[in-house]
């Protein structure tokens, strides 16, 4: 491709203690959490509306919250959690057991309510919340991040800050700021594929084939997944043959989302990969809403209401940090002194093509020995969230430093809600002391984040991040 230099001068904007790039899980709990510590903040999102995956995605389900015996989650998450239980922004399914006792459990919700909650949350704590923003570029001497171009229909701004937290999930202010970054897709050919999620309404939860409240809905779940997709995979039905099949989660009355139908091969980090897959999720989503209704019982006048605007995307660009959580910690269940959250959720990655051979592959992964049993969790540290060398600019969420097989399980959002918390706050801390991101004191780190509810079980803390 030849090039074009740009040269151009645009309006500059100072004042931010911070800035936050992506309004999603991750983004939005940095951004409130930072706030409430007395940050000035200004939190930029591509779309209209903040919750990223779970509202603008479709995907309207939390990962796991719980061990199996306790609930794990603490702090902005739990707030969260009993602010949408107050709210009855659950699915009508949801009793007190999901959150707080149910191993393997996901937890159904309300897109459009959880919106105007993520709302409410930014405008109390006082983030300066900028829609339709894109950050586009990143200004860096050395290891620090001076300032962000953002580009919206004002046209380009340039905004400076002390400190900036990338929770755009594809890590694309730290892959603009220069960070040492892992693009998945080049690096492994078992990363998860994309799904374009849909709206669906015209369910009739009433059907006695999902008898009462949650056991019932397994049932069926079940069976679509084991004895439906596969018969109609068997009839021709489909067009691609994808045995593997989340489904759908009752999220109101009479209304689901769907998650079905896997975008294979799907380059997030290309806009004509993107685009493309987009015209094929709307394919799949017609095609799943019909398989709804020929096959499966209560879906005889399933509509399909609307596809998700955004591309489910599970896995694309994650930053290389101080450390990289892997499948031996995982295994090991390991804790670490400076960890910002625990979890419990399996390895899920899904099948990165059609064959038989991958989808065996998926289920092994998903129902195996290295998953972690009841009761058990572990830790997610610090340092996870550290581009390395930075000294200003921490990620959250799906771009966090892991590998492939433990990414499966603590992208999730509740556990990226967690890192935001995290994030936002180890942001607040080295505003106030000058501690770089890459040796900030972590045991009073972990003393905030305790202070504000979060479950840190560790007994022993440290002033040093764990590193490799
Ligand atoms: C199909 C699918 C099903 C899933 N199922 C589940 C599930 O059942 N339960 C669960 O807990 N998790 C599930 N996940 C995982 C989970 O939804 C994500 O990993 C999680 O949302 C990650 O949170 P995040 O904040 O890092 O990123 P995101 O939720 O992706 O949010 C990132 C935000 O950043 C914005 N953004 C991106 N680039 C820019 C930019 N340059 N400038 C400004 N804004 C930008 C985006 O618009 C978005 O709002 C699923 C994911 C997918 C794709």
């Amino acid at each position: 491709m030849s090039t074009y230099t740009l040269t151009q001068s645009i309006p500059a904007e100072a004042g931010y203690d911070l800035v936050v790039a992506g309004g999603g899980p991750a983004g939005t709990a940095a951004a409130v959490c930072a706030a409430r510590l007395g940050l000035k903040v200004l939190l930029v999102e591509a779309t209209g509306c903040l919750g990223g995956m779970g509202t603008s995605g479709l995907v309207a389900s939390f990962g796991p919250v719980s061990d199996g015996e306790r609930m794990l989650v603490g702090g902005f998450m739990r707030e969260l959690l009993e602010t949408m239980w107050a709210q009855k922004a659950f699915g009508p399914q949801v009793v007190p057991e999901f959150l707080h006792s149910q191993l393997n459990r996901w937890v159904p919700f309300h897109p459009e309510h959880l919106k105007r909650i993520l709302d409410e949350f930014v405008v109390q704590a006082g983030v300066e919340v900028r829609f339709f923003t894109r950050l586009v570029q990143a200004d860096v001497t050395g290891r620090r991040v001076n300032g962000v171009v953002l580009s919206n229909v004002e046209g380009l701004r340039y905004v400076s800050a002390k400190a900036f937290v990338d929770a755009t999930g594809d890590a694309a202010l730290a892959a603009a700021a220069g960070a040492e970054c892992k693009v998945v897709l080049r690096d492994t050919d078992t990363v998860s594929p994309s799904t374009l999620c849909a709206l669906l309404g015209g369910m009739n939860w009433e059907d006695p084939a999902y008898g009462e409240g949650w056991k019932g809905l397994d049932v069926v779940k079940n069976r679509v997944r084991n004895e439906l997709v596969p018969k109609a995979i068997e009839d021709g039905f489909f067009t691609q043959e994808d045995r593997f099949f989340p489904g759908m989660n009752r999220v109101a009355k009479q209304g689901a989302t769907l998650n079905a139908g896997h975008v294979f091969n799907l380059n997030p980090l290309s806009i004509r990969s993107l685009s493309d897959g987009m015209v094929f999720g709307r394919k799949l989503a017609v095609e799943y809403t019909e398989f709804y209704r020929k096959y499966v019982p209560g879906c005889e006048d399933v509509e399909l209401l609307a596809t998700a605007p955004v591309m489910g995307v599970r896995d694309s660009r994650r930053i290389v940090g101080e450390f990289e959580l892997t499948m031996d910690d995982f295994r090991a269940k390991r804790q670490f002194p400076d960890q910002i959250a625990v979890y419990n959720r399996p390895t899920d990655v899904h099948p990165s093509n059609t064959s038989k051979e991958e989808h065996e592959r998926f289920l092994k992964d998903f129902h195996g020995k290295d998953n972690l049993g009841r009761g058990e969790s572990v830790g997610i540290p610090y340092s996870i969230l550290v581009p390395r060398g930075s000294e200003n600019l921490w990620v959250a969420g799906r771009c966090h430093s892991s590998d492939t097989k433990v990414h499966g399980s603590i992208r999730a959002q509740s556990a990226a809600y967690m890192m935001g918390q995290a994030a936002g706050t180890a942001a607040a801390q080295s505003v106030a002391t000058g501690q770089p991101a890459d040796d900030l004191d972590t045991s009073r780190l972990v003393a905030t984040l305790r202070s504000a509810g979060a479950n840190l079980p560790q007994k022993e803390l440290s002033r040093q991040m764990t590193r490799a």
